[in-house]
């Protein structure tokens, strides 16, 4: 039975991964430190013999005594309220943590996948972004400690793959959605729904004519699937290139949920995006992926899903209070 370790595991995408891992009949061992993932998201799994989890953080020295196939590395906060709220961490688990990843890969002789991400490219001006575009960031800005933290990511990986003979994969994700996302991580799909489910406003960031293009999670797993099973270390943009304006995106979201409430404007975040959209000719001539699914489809199911949770979960819109963990 092939062996893989998913870091993050108890978040919206470790989460799901470690589903479709255990589908394809390995042996899953997920690890976190539940900072922002959450235990619900993995607790039908605990059952299973083929899944171990261990609570831990992989900035911190990675033991695992087992033989590894396979790592992912999905641990680290992920929504831009996140990272202005742990913002030495988010440097922390994409540096610190990818490099003991990296050193636990050549040590076990497994094979590495890094999430990285459409942040890369910052707020870009070439537009729909390839893989050859270096990006436009602002190393400084509140974005800068996620930016930063990926971009050092795909460099670490890239010399281990050079210098060590390491076998790498990076994923650049775009904007992903479906359920577990987390219903108070300030991004846009989990907060327009939660407006709408909780009869509040919805609140568009700036005039709502910056772009984003919405990938739904089971493509997106299965985008990522097919690349740790490629032979193609550079890397690849998956994500949906449907791309929508937030503002006509919000309308989208009042139509779907029957909500009667308005939309109000709220200041747009510094060094928000004002457009993003993937090329994905890389992702569909090398992995022969595309995505299926489309956004009403994904968007209902979404749906379904935060209307299923308990009316306490709906209220508690409160961030989780990190204040005891930001200094480390
Ligand atoms: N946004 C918004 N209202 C909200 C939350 C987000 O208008 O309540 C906007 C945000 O400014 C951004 C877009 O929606 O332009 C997507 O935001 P998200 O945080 O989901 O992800 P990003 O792509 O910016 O990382």
């Amino acid at each position: 039975m092939k062996k893989i370790l998913i870091t993050g595991a108890a978040g919206f995408l470790g989460s799901h991964l470690c589903d479709k891992f255990i589908d394809e009949g390995f042996k899953v061992i997920g690890m976190d430190n539940l900072i922002t993932g959450d235990l619900k998201n993995i607790e039908h799994l605990f059952k299973l013999d083929n899944f171990e989890f261990y609570h831990h953080d992989v900035s911190k020295f990675v033991h695992v005594p087992d033989d590894l196939d396979y790592i992912l590395h999905f641990a680290s906060p992920a929504s831009p309220i996140d990272y202005l709220k742990i913002p030495i961490q988010t440097l922390k688990v994409g540096s610190l943590g990818t490099h003991n990843l990296l050193g636990l890969a050549k040590a076990k002789g497994a094979r590495l996948l890094i999430a990285s991400t459409s942040e890369v490219y910052g707020d870009p001006q070439v537009h729909p972004q390839t893989e050859e575009y270096y990006g436009n960031v602002n190393t400084i800005g509140p974005r800068g400690v996620y930016d930063e933290a990926k971009r050092f990511q795909e460099s670490m990986t890239m010399a281990y793959h050079r210098f060590h003979g390491l076998e790498t994969r990076i994923v650049r994700i775009f904007n992903t959605y479906g359920p577990r996302m987390r219903l108070n991580d300030g991004r846009v799909i989990p907060a327009f729904i939660g407006q709408a489910l909780r009869g509040e406003d919805l609140t568009v960031f700036g005039d709502g004519s910056q772009t984003r293009s919405f990938c739904y999670v089971d493509d997106q797993v299965e985008g990522i699937y097919k690349l740790l099973m490629s032979d193609y270390a550079e890397p690849v943009n998956i994500g949906n290139p449907y791309e929508i304006s937030i503002l006509d995106f919000a309308e989208e979201i009042i139509k779907l949920t029957g909500t009667d409430q308005k939309i109000v404007f709220k200041p747009l975040p510094k060094d928000d995006p004002m457009q993003r959209q993937p090329d994905i000719s890389r992702a569909k001539s090398i992995l022969g992926w595309e995505p299926k699914v489309n956004r009403a489809e994904g968007m209902k199911l979404t749906y379904d899903y935060f209307k299923s949770l308990t009316k306490e979960e709906l209220q508690r819109s409160e961030h989780k209070d990190f204040s005891d963990r930001n200094r480390k």
